[in-house]
């Protein structure tokens, strides 16, 4: 008899859960709890493409660190306890305080229809609209603008403009690192078209640059002076669009401060803003993408009217390759923008000061009570935390004690509030930490929904992996919170489709009050269409399918017309010579929010694994600062100690600093507490760009390198830390230097026992331990008093394995190989391979780097660092 062929799974459709370019993914269960993930080469956002974060999804499940049972003080509880404790405590807290004395803080990662429920409960059923989002500090200044100008907050155009277009504008936008996907898609694009032209506006030069014929080093925070000034130059060159303008009012007075704009604020060189204009001028086919470089600012909504006002200007919107872009950096973004969970939105985009929008979304849901009035805005609602108005604040799937501006005040609001609850996957978050009760949530690949991405799409996410322990959906945990606060009737839905299904069904009445998000013509799907929906974009309805907004006009505004706003932009603060330095935060390329995800999958700690600045070369001079040196950077919120990259991809008196790290991951480097609660008067966007800091060389007395097999403890002064393929990897520094070396190696490692092997150079100041079990590595430590030149991806590999003392050389012998630093994360190659093949003149071009050695041929995110070492190769070139 011949044996059945062994079935293999089938591939299960669903999304990225990193950024908001909502890349489709294509994840086949490998059966033994894992998955393998391949892009989704029908998904219209990436057509099979997928970046060095989403090639990892695979690697970044598993059980370590997850929360999987409800705890409440620490202690293991039943779901019905832990459920009725919440229930019971948010019920007390309004009825003697008030409604708006609880407040719920959630999240861009959750998905619709977990922010639909989270929206209805807090705006419909206890009556408050203290909800808001992480989103908030993200895009919150971009559906300002675009309420002000569109009447609604919608994005008017496509992914694909970006390839249509003859000129793309990024503007505070690093797509190369944020939205890796759809810079491929346009360096693709570039190269099909080399007659297309793209402009990058920066006060960084960052990885986008490489694609940019005309870079354009902005003074920070100058962004609206350099729309202004362009909208003055349509204007004087003819160009503007007389009969779009029909459909438009506030031309003149937006005009009229364009023209009072003084150009040099913008800092920029005359000539560079004259072939800026001209490059915009003459392209009829010019779309401009934004994103937090223009949003995080005390003025992001201007920002974001400047560059408005001059597509409606020209008329250049809702065409195919034109229009204003605004891209989400969060997966869900748009669809929390889409329930309404920022504090002062109502679901389905309706508003929650217009009566008629309230009582029509009261009378759908049946509700008893409804907010009246917006709620607290993230920087708000802390401070009301803080300052006892808010009693009882339930934090769903973000880190707000690392992410949110005044970082160390938002923990002691936290450590001071009577009632904090967190739902989460993981009780490994600095938030976690705080939280009264802990609720466990499914993780990407155990839950069903849906997410939006920046170009309107709607995709699935959907199950992979069964989910672990007790951990639940979260709108099931929202909906059983309801239903023992007496709600349960409006919350009784059997899955998440049911959600879906009312999501779509209120979309309709939505957009019979004139809202652009309609998707009633779903509102009658049953289960089995949801679990089997295709990638769509809104609007969908009756009357229409998709498309782009406003090539015609009809905005969503009382008249119809689209409205420019005048822009006066503001004066640069003077430099405080206190804190002379302009702190720019940021994101890089393999990391994702405060690593909760992607510092589980070690191929994505390699590219950067260490907390770092920016410091450009003049600066680090004048300090003594050298390469590799630590450094303090502060200011009266506090200090943070990070790795100097000495560069000049940053301007001088100007440092940046990506937000990805720590209380878990590193002693003192979560940036935000050095952010300000400044926030734009609009929006209340946080100005998370510019922070005034005091920078300095961190007086170490030594350095140090570990690698472990277990995780390594917390010791004083400097540490930073991260996973391996093997184990752990760990720098340290001090300023003062432990006398007694082995205790402290003992400590770091708990090996209370341990013998290890000790090599010391006193001359040099070194001492280098490495305990075995057996002949396997089990941890080492190198210290010494300057930064320690080591080869530390080698060492980092050599735990486990049958390493000889020689281990404790720091670097490979005999014929061990060591890569480097891996710059290609997706293929795994290091930096010594790549310079080998450029030195031995195998590879003179990127494309041949990708053909000799795989680097830069999936995701393309390290290719402008694969130029720049062959650029600085073939400069060294005799002529
Ligand atoms: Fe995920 Fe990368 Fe696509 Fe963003 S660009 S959705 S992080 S795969």
């Amino acid at each position: 008899m011949i044996a059945d062929p062994p079935r293999i799974p089938e591939p299960i459709r669903t999304t990225c859960p990193y950024c908001g370019v909502g890349c489709g993914v294509l994840a086949t269960p490998d059966g033994l709890g894992g998955i393998v993930v391949k892009g989704d080469p029908d998904h219209p956002a990436n057509r099979g493409r997928l970046c060095s974060k989403g090639s990892a999804l695979g690697e970044t499940l598993g059980l370590h660190d997850r929360l999987l049972s409800p705890r409440v003080h620490g202690a293991e509880v039943s779901w019905d306890s832990a459920l009725d404790l919440v229930a019971g405590r948010l019920s007390r807290v309004i009825a003697e305080h008030g409604p708006d004395a609880v407040a719920f803080y959630v999240s861009g990662q959750m998905l619709t229809e977990d922010y639909y429920v989270a929206n209805k409960l807090m705006k419909g059923f206890i009556g408050s609209a203290n909800i808001d989002t992480n989103s908030r500090l993200c895009m919150a200044s971009s559906v300002a603008g675009h309420r002000r100008a569109f009447g609604t907050d919608t994005v008017p155009g496509l992914y694909e403009d970006l390839e249509l277009a003859d000129l793309v504008v990024l503007t505070g936008a690093n797509l190369a690192w944020c939205h890796p996907v759809l810079y491929q898609r346009l360096a693709a694009a570039r190269s099909a078209r080399p007659d297309m032209r793209v402009v990058v506006i920066d006060p960084r030069r960052t990885a986008t640059c490489d694609l940019a014929d005309l870079h354009l080093p902005i003074s920070p925070g100058s962004d609206a002076a350099l729309f202004n000034v362009l909208l003055a130059a349509i204007a004087d060159r003819g160009a503007l669009n007389t009969g779009y303008l029909t459909q438009v009012n506030g031309l003149e007075p937006a005009l009229r401060a364009a023209r009072a704009t003084d150009p040099g604020l913008t800092g920029l060189d005359p000539g560079l803003i004259a072939r800026f204009t001209a490059l915009w001028i003459g392209a009829e086919k010019v779309v401009t993408v934004y994103s937090q470089g223009i949003n995080q600012s005390t003025h992001g909504t201007d920002n974001v009217s400047a560059i408005l006002n001059c597509h409606l200007a020209t008329g250049r919107i809702g065409r195919p390759g034109m229009g204003p872009f605004s891209v989400t950096g969060q997966p869900n973004a748009m669809g929390g923008r889409e329930v309404g969970g920022l504090a002062n939105m109502l679901a389905c985009h309706l508003e929650l000061e217009n009566p008629g929008h309230r009582a029509a979304v009261q009378s759908f849901w049946a509700s008893p009570t409804m907010a009246e009035r917006p709620g607290l805005k993230a920087v708000d609602m802390f401070r009301a935390v803080a300052d006892g108005r808010i009693k009882a604040i339930w934090i769903i799937h973000t880190n707000p004690v690392v992410s949110m501006p005044e970082a160390d005040l938002v923990a002691a609001a936290l450590q001071a509030c009577p009632f904090v609850v967190v739902s989460d996957v993981t009780d490994q978050t600095d938030t976690a930490r705080l939280a009264h009760v802990l609720l466990p949530a499914q993780a990407w690949g155990e839950k069903e929904g849906t997410a939006s991405n920046s170009e309107r799409t709607i995709s699935r996410q959907r199950r992979l992996l069964p989910a672990p322990g007790q951990a639940r959906e979260d709108w099931r945990i929202l909906a059983q919170v309801a239903t023992r606060m007496g709600f349960g009737p409006a919350f009784a839905w059997p899955d998440a489709a049911a959600i879906f299904a009312e999501h779509a069904a209120l979309s309709g009445i939505a957009g019979g009050l004139g809202s652009d998000f309609d998707i009633s013509g779903l509102a009658g799907l049953a289960a089995q269409d949801y679990a089997d929906l295709t990638p769509f974009t809104w609007p969908r309805h009756a009357r229409r399918s998709g498309g782009r907004f406003f090539a015609t006009g009809q905005f969503h505004t009382p008249d119809g017309r689209g409205r420019m706003i005048p822009v006066t932009p503001e004066r640069p603060e003077p430099r405080d010579p206190g804190h002379p330095f302009r702190l720019n935060t940021g994101r890089i390329r393999d990391q994702w929010h405060t690593m909760t995800r992607t510092a589980r999958a070690p191929r994505l700690n390699q590219h950067l694994a260490e907390p770092f600045v920016e410091i450009h070369p003049a600066d680090a001079t004048r300090l003594g600062i050298g390469a590799d040196d630590l450094v303090q950077v502060g200011n009266a919120l506090g200090q943070v100690i990070l790795r100097a990259q000495i560069t000049e991809r940053v301007q001088p008196g100007d440092l940046f600093a990506p937000i990805h790290w720590t209380g878990e991951t590193a002693s003192a480097a979560r940036v935000d507490i050095l952010v300000p609660g400044a926030v734009d008067p609009i929006s209340g966007q946080p100005a998370s760009k510019s922070a005034r800091v005091a920078l300095a060389r961190y007086p170490a007395a030594w350095h140090g390198f570990a690698v472990s097999a277990r995780k390594p403890g917390e010791p004083g002064g400097y540490w930073s830390r991260n996973r391996t393929e093997a184990g752990w990897r760990m720098e340290l520094a001090g300023t003062d230097r432990p006398e007694d070396w082995l205790a402290f190696a003992r400590d770091l490692f708990a090996l209370n026992d341990a013998q290890p092997s000790i090599v010391t150079d006193a001359r040099r100041g070194l001492v280098r331990l490495a305990f075995h079990d057996g002949p396997r590595l089990i941890a080492a430590l190198y210290t010494g008093p300057a930064p320690l030149a080591l080869a530390r991806d080698f060492l980092a590999a050599q735990i486990g394995q049958p390493a000889p003392a020689q281990v404790l050389a720091g670097v490979p012998t005999g014929d061990q190989p060591d890569q480097g630093p891996i710059l290609c994360a997706c293929l795994n190659v290091g930096l010594h391979r790549i310079q080998a093949a450029i030195a031995s003149g195998q590879a003179r071009s990127v494309a041949e780097l990708g053909a000799l050695l795989g680097a830069g041929t999936n995701c393309g995110s390290c290719r402008s660092d694969l130029s720049a070492l062959l650029g600085r190769h073939l400069a060294r070139e005799p002529a």
